[in-house]
């Protein structure tokens, strides 16, 4: 089989990705690699699929010993041949694998690089046939980074012991001296080096002025209908993960707390529940993390700020793994960039470092702040170069307006300067309103010349100049002393009249823009939708729980998705679904076409809703499909004849007749041959009904004893929903 027919006909895909195609004949042409690709870019299919087509056995090594049985069972949903060895398994599994590898019945061997590393392993693999080895997290090689694994150093000799065996290590985060380490630990200079970027270009960014988080977060996730998704809330204390949990759950939703203090059995089943179950939000400290590749996380959330955009940017990532929509959202205030500014002052690092951790936080608070795409800055930030803004962050989506800043910023510095730099912003403010609190007239503040001369601005507007000119380094909080407000060399030039400033108003316009990129294709999803989409849900549960692996190595969410649009009645339709190959057809075709099926006899569609939910406009273009069927019945044939002709089933005619109908070109008593009064009486009854129940039509269906079928009802409906707009 060639990588296409592989991908094709074992993994349901129709494309390669990007470099895939390349990276896989670069392997089989037996050279070696260095992949870097962002997560979820498909890097696992680079080395899954030589593996099939080299003679031997493709060893595969991964720290992530937790992930490597599920990784193993989703090959082997596909039909792939393969297993793990590491320190988790008993005597009796390990002695069935080695069997498994001695008998050449493996094409994929996952292990863990402490296991790899033993003599005895090593001398076994040298009388085997090794098809390639691949070292999944290289980055792990590096010091550089903070998952720095010393067994890889040692990954070395795979390259001595083995020299004609093609290596590809493959990664998602590295920079530039990551990259050099991976390349000279693992002697791979040679190797060919496929950089794909860092952008994740299914993730929408959010950054919002910290008020009430958690109801702030609450209200997102509402407003974004993440009801019933998985996601990841981090917080940056161990007692907070608890409240927040906590509170999460008193509104209702399933969320459970992570950090390194729970008790480890409590920590691991709510590690599994997570992986295992559907909709469980993860309340965690950053322990949480590492190897979490659950595809379907649907919102990663920080309600503190994280100490660099690298920690950022590899937490938001865990979000959308499967490249459907996710959000990143984070709220950030003032007390953050207090808060983590003292953390690292107060660190015992020496002065390089703390340099180093400065730069770190600033580039943070500078994103918190940005006006212009966030996207562009954070890859800019890791070298990578965007040439537009995005059109997916909360920045492109609703331009923040700006203003000139200067003469406030000039203000509030000589302010500072003027009460000797020992007081908070709070009291600042207070002085820059001419407020005459006690303690103002304490320190006879009401007699300094900028007592009152900010009346311009309110309240939180002078809380929005401070934490900007904090955030950007104009002033800062003396949090070793008080947390006075104090000047810096930044602050003298604006003083001075020397620069200006442009500062965020953080009151944004109400009217969203025009979305660019479209939401989740599960908010288009109608109401009749949604329960099929659940049906199948619930499906893929109960066949994950019967074989113990995780809902995903069955289907994808996105395979679901497609299974709600296409309706799919026979099995040809379900093999064109995306990521259903032979072996997934015949598993699980069957299964998943009864629970279409019997949706479709609940609630009557059977129709694809990529044409039933086409906004109902007049201009609306009708659906190729609908077209032929309203050519034909013009023709003079009937929806039976029609549906013979079309080999479609009579009730998909239905369906396009009553489109055709609801959108004005045909009349419902051209369609339907009933009587007036039996017309009537449909129509009284679905009028008396809540929109809910007309889009289901089971209620009326069942008013009738079902007299009426679904095809004639939705025809009458659709009269009804022309007639009354
Ligand atoms: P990574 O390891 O780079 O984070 P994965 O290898 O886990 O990413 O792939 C991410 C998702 O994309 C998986 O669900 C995978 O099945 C899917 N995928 C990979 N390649 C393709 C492709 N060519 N077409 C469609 N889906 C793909
Ligand atoms: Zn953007």
């Amino acid at each position: 089989m060639t990588p296409l027919d592989i991908l094709r006909n074992i993994f349901g895909y129709q494309h390669f990705r990007g470099e895939q195609e390349n990276i896989i004949n670069h392997i089989l042409a037996g050279g070696d690699a260095l992949v870097l690709m962002p997560t979820g870019g498909g890097k696992s299919l680079c080395y899954q699929i030589p593996a099939q087509i080299r003679p031997g056995v493709a060893i595969v090594i991964s720290p992530l010993i937790a992930l490597m049985q599920d990784q193993v069972s989703a090959l082997q949903q596909f039909g792939i041949r393969a297993a793990c060895l590491n320190s988790s398994l008993t005597f009796d599994q390990a002695r069935e694998v080695s069997r498994q590898l001695r008998q050449g019945e493996l094409d994929l061997l996952y292990v863990a690089p402490e296991k790899l590393m033993t003599p005895r392993f090593l001398e076994f693999l040298e009388s085997a046939q090794i098809a390639l080895f691949a070292i999944d997290e290289a980055h792990c090689v590096s010091q550089w980074g903070h998952d720095f694994r010393p067994e890889y150093v040692e990954l070395s000799i795979l390259h001595q012991r083995f020299p004609n065996v093609p290596r590809i290590a493959l990664t998602a985060t590295a920079d530039g001296p990551t990259q050099r380490d991976i390349k000279t630990h693992l002697a791979l200079e040679n190797a060919k080096a496929f950089v794909a970027g860092f952008d994740r270009p299914n993730i929408r960014y959010h950054v919002v002025q910290k008020k009430t988080p958690q109801n702030q977060l609450l209200n997102f996730l509402k407003e974004e209908g993440h009801y019933g998704d998985a996601g990841i809330i981090y917080c940056l204390s161990r007692k907070k993960v608890e409240k927040v949990a906590d509170w999460f759950s008193k509104q209702g939703c399933l969320a459970l707390p992570y950090h390194a203090g729970l008790d480890n059995q409590i920590r691991k089943q709510n590690q599994t529940r997570f992986l295992r179950e559907e909709g469980v939000i993860i309340v965690a400290t950053i322990a949480f993390g590492m190897g979490i590749d659950k595809p379907n996380v649907r919102f990663v959330a920080h309600l503190d700020l994280p100490k660099s955009l690298e920690a950022y940017y590899q937490e938001t990532g865990r979000a959308g793994r499967d490249g459907l929509p996710a959000n990143a959202w984070m709220a950030y205030g003032l007390q953050d960039a207090v808060l983590l500014r003292r953390m690292m002052e107060q660190s015992e690092a020496d002065e390089q470092h703390k340099r180093i951790e400065r730069h770190k936080l600033e580039s943070m608070l500078g994103y918190c702040e940005m006006t212009t795409c966030r996207r562009q800055a954070l890859l800019a930030y890791f070298d990578d170069h965007l040439p537009e803004p995005c059109g997916n962050c909360d920045t492109c989506l609703e331009p923040v307006a700006t203003w000139d800043g200067t003469e406030a910023a000039q203000k509030a510095l000589s302010c500072v300067y003027r009460t000797e730099q020992r007081f908070g912003v709070h009291y600042l403010v207070d002085v820059l309103l001419g407020k005459t609190t006690q303690r103002i007239e304490q320190f006879r503040h009401e007699r300094v010349s900028t007592f009152g001369i900010g009346k311009e601005l309110s309240e939180p507007e002078w809380h929005s100049v401070f934490r900007q000119l904090i955030a950007a380094g104009f002033a800062r909080v003396d949090v070793e002393g008080y947390g006075g407000v104090q000047l810096t060399e930044k602050s003298w030039p604006l003083l001075r009249g020397e620069q200006r400033i442009d500062l965020r108003k953080d009151i944004k316009p109400k009217v969203r823009k025009e979305k660019k990129y479209s939401r989740s294709l599960r908010k288009t999803f109608t109401n009749t939708d949604q329960i099929l989409w659940e049906a199948l849900r619930t499906k893929r549960l109960e066949l994950a729980h019967e074989q113990s692996v995780p809902p995903y190595v069955i289907f994808h969410d996105s395979t679901l998705e497609d299974m709600v649009l296409q309706r799919p009645q026979t099995l040809t339709e379900f093999a064109q679904l995306s990521g259903v190959g032979t072996r997934k057809l015949e598993r699980y075709g069957k299964i998943f076409i009864e629970v279409v099926d019997a949706h479709a006899s609940q609630y009557g569609d059977t129709q694809p809703t990529s044409t039933i939910s086409a906004p109902k406009t007049d201009e609306t273009i009708l659906s190729e499909s609908v077209e032929i069927t309203l050519e034909a019945f013009n023709r003079g044939l009937s929806p039976e004849q029609i549906a013979a002709e079309r080999m479609l089933k009579p009730s998909t005619i239905y369906d396009h007749l009553s489109q055709t109908i609801e959108q004005g070109q045909l009349e419902l008593r051209q369609v339907i041959k009933l009587r007036e009064e039996e017309i009537h009486d449909i129509e009284d009854n679905l009028l008396e009904r809540p929109t809910e129940e007309q889009h289901t039509l089971k209620s009326v269906f069942e008013a009738f004893n079902g007299a009426y079928d679904y095809s004639i009802l939705k025809c009458v409906r659709a009269h009804i929903w022309r007639e009354c707009g």
